[in-house]
């Protein structure tokens, strides 16, 4: 089964974690697939993931079913998790309303902060977006965003 999108079916014990609704389920469903495919086709992706504190694969993270991710309609950033090494993530209205590919982002950076990446002034959570393949090594480098690739080198948390 893997990790679970909450439909109604999850009630999260996180306040303001509730059902992603039905107009964006399509960009969840897709992302969850993307997500997959990556771990399953870009080396990158499972090798940084093993480099976290919980040292969890990209691809053992989606197969956790105790793994819920959850909806936020009011949080003023793109995703959050419960707790370092935590169940619970939320993405948000705000990162829905962008679009799928920041969708994607946000799970992949959350899913870091499953397999303990510590956030605070640790930017650990995001090269797991780079180590995806969803932004450019030279954004790194540079420390410059470019806006057409979901990852963002000046994030930290
Ligand atoms: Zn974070």
């Amino acid at each position: 089964m893997g990790m679970q999108i909450n439909i109604g079916d999850h009630v999260s014990p996180q306040a303001g974690y509730a059902a992603i609704p039905n107009e964006y389920l399509g960009s969840m469903r897709w992302a969850r697939t993307k997500a997959r495919w990556i771990a399953s086709n870009i080396q990158s992706a499972n090798a940084f993931f093993r480099t976290l504190p919980d040292g969890r694969s990209l691809t053992d993270l989606l197969d956790d079913s105790s793994i819920w991710i959850n909806y936020h309609a009011t949080m003023p950033y793109y995703g959050e998790t419960n707790r370092v090494s935590g169940k619970e993530i939320a993405i948000s209205r705000m990162a829905f309303r962008i679009g799928r590919w920041t969708v994607l982002a946000t799970l992949v950076h959350e899913l870091a902060h499953a397999d303990g990446a510590p956030g605070g002034a640790d930017k650990q959570a995001e090269r797991a977006v780079l180590a995806c393949k969803l932004g450019k090594q030279s954004e790194l480098d540079t420390g410059i965003d470019d806006p057409y690739t979901p990852f963002n080198p000046n994030i930290s948390g």
